[in-house]
């Protein structure tokens, strides 16, 4: 017997052991991989109607020797359970800015933050940080953040985003949509820009529904001064639907997938 996370009293089985092990033996290699820089960032393009760019999104990517690129969906929960998300967020943070500070272009850096990391005490802190060493205009940051951080907790979430916009970093509402969808947190958080889940920008010309509800949330978004991009934007048809729609800016594969900051250069002005 032994007992469980929760306290519950399991029954050890070897199967289990195993699995515990394996875990214990990514979260080390996941460990490694921060201290070593095996965590790298790729960027992908947002782009105005006129087809000018206006930044970057920062997509974490692992490139491992052996085990070749793992996704962000596979290490990023892993390093959360792990306790290394901290770790990994500045880590992410400061390649972001270090990246977008040394562009010739003054463009915006998007990056994202998982509810643990905005939920620490110590993310203002770390921000200011990050600006202060890069040297990184604080209007040029861009922090993505998912609903459920505003429903968990919506007196300290708003303390921590009333902190951060006043450092000047602007706050993305990512996934919009798919999480607990309360119109009521869009006006009451200072949100900059509203993020349109990918979901609903892939079912375009599919169901009637989707354009609806996008056609809203632009306007919505609008109606509150919040700027929208839609991600996810991987056909003509799509774009064209958002841009006729009003959606202040796309992002997706048709548009640009994410690369290394080098393959951008063309567009930062190296
Ligand atoms: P997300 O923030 O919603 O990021 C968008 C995801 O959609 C990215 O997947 C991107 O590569 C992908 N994508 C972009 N354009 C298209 C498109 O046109 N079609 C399709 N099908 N997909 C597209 P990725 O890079 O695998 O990242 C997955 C998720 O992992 C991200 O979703 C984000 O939640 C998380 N993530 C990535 N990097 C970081 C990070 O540095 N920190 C944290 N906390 N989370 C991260
Ligand atoms: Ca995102
Ligand atoms: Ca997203
Ligand atoms: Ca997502």
């Amino acid at each position: 017997l032994d007992l469980g996370e929760r306290g519950d009293v399991r029954i050890a089985d070897p199967a289990e052991a195993g699995a515990d092990g394996e875990r214990l033996a990514f979260r080390r290699h996941l460990r490694e991989a921060i201290e070593t820089g095996a965590i790298l960032l790729q960027y992908q393009p947002q782009f105005r109607a006129n087809g000018e760019v206006v930044g970057f999104e920062a997509l974490a990517r692992w490139r491992d020797p052996v085990r070749g690129v793992i996704s962000p969906a596979t290490f990023i929960p892993a390093a959360e359970e792990g306790g290394l998300i901290a770790a990994l967020g500045a880590h992410v943070l400061r390649s972001a800015c270090r990246e977008a500070a040394g562009w010739k272009k003054p463009l915006r850096i998007a990056v994202n933050l998982s509810p643990l990391e905005f939920e620490s005490d110590e993310l203002p802190g770390l921000v200011e940080a990050v600006l202060g060493e890069t040297g990184l205009d604080p209007e040029r940051l861009e922090l993505e953040i998912t609903e459920g951080v505003m429903v968990t907790d919506a007196v300290r979430a708003m303390a921590t985003l009333s902190r951060l916009r006043a450092l000047g970093v602007r706050i993305a509402l990512d996934d919009f949509g798919t999480g607990y969808s309360s119109l009521s947190y869009l006006h009451r958080f200072p949100l900059t820009t509203l993020k349109i889940d990918r979901s609903f920008v892939a079912t375009l010309g599919v169901t009637l529904e989707a354009a609806a509800i996008t056609r809203a949330v632009i306007q919505l978004g609008h109606a509150l001064g919040i700027e929208v991009v839609a991600e996810g934007v991987e056909t003509p048809e799509q774009f064209d639907f958002l841009i006729c729609e009003g959606c202040d800016l796309a992002q997706g594969y048709l548009l640009g997938r994410p690369l290394d900051a080098s393959a951008y250069a063309h567009l930062t002005g190296g």
